[in-house]
């Protein structure tokens, strides 16, 4: 359902993406790793064309996210983003921040989009925190707001990039728990993260990126996970680091 062919990508004279392909059925999740600057951040930007392209194709669900006539801000209501930083919208109440996207990208009701927002409110377990504002909540509920946010959206994908690498190590948990049971329900997911332990537990396949941007492995969890000897050096070399 995604497919990325032969992906490249520059800034300038810098390749920062480098002939990639990963191809993400429904239903998968997909781990995203490797060292800073790799490009992993851009790859996964590159799918809803936050960040054109120059070389290649993207498709989701048929459509060419690379094609200069596709209607980008439908294409982009569709595809779930949750960053680093939370990115809600501090001066709205967390009712209002998950409504709004759907009212004015997707042109809901207020009623229907707030009925659907709070649903998904208490699939992330913070229901009673609808009134408050984003700066009274901690950073792991802001985060879980971010991602009941996108998922009031309907995606058909969701896309994470290090979604708990700025939080209290403490906070981590709630915000993978809520990862953990998106990935047990069959949403299709592509998350960058260090996080090997939800890459364990739930991804079917881990693709690593190497300095210059390009995918030098993209195998199955247990291959990964697997013989270590088996692995590429440079993924050997990031896997003993942070392991
Ligand atoms: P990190 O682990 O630190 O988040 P990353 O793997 O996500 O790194 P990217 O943020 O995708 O890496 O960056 C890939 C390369 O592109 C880096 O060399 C970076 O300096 C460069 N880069 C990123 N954004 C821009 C930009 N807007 N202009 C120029 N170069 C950029
Ligand atoms: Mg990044």
């Amino acid at each position: 359902m995604i497919e990325m062919k032969s992906v490249s990508k520059w800034y300038g004279t810098t390749q920062v993406l480098n002939d990639c392909s990963v191809k993400i059925n429904k239903g998968e999740v997909v781990v995203v790793c490797g060292p800073s600057g790799s490009g992993k951040s851009t790859l996964i930007k590159t799918i809803n064309a936050l960040e054109p392209i120059q070389k290649g194709e993207i498709w989701i669900d048929g459509v060419a996210v690379h094609d200069k006539a596709t209607d980008l801000p439908k294409l982009r209501s569709r595809v779930g983003m949750v960053f680093q930083h939370f990115e809600l919208f501090p001066h709205l109440s967390v009712t209002d921040n998950l409504i709004i996207a759907q009212v004015k990208v997707l042109g809901r009701r207020r009623d229907e989009a707030k009925k659907r927002g709070l649903q998904m409110l208490e699939r992330v377990g913070l229901i009673d925190h609808q009134h408050k504002f984003p700066g009274q909540l901690s950073g792991g509920q802001q985060q879980r707001v971010a991602i009941a946010r996108a998922l009031s959206m309907d995606p058909i994908i969701m896309l994470f990039d290090e979604p708990t690498s700025a939080l209290d190590p403490e906070m981590v948990g709630e915000v993978l728990d809520v990862m953990v049971g998106l990935a047990s329900e069959g949403m299709t997911m592509m998350v960058v993260t260090h996080e090997m332990g939800f890459a364990r537990k739930v991804s079917n396949r881990v693709i690593f990126m190497d300095v210059g941007g390009r995918i030098l492995e993209d195998t199955t969890k247990d291959e990964f996970f697997g013989k270590i000897e088996d692995r590429q050096p440079r993924t050997r070399e990031f896997l003993n680091k942070i392991l």
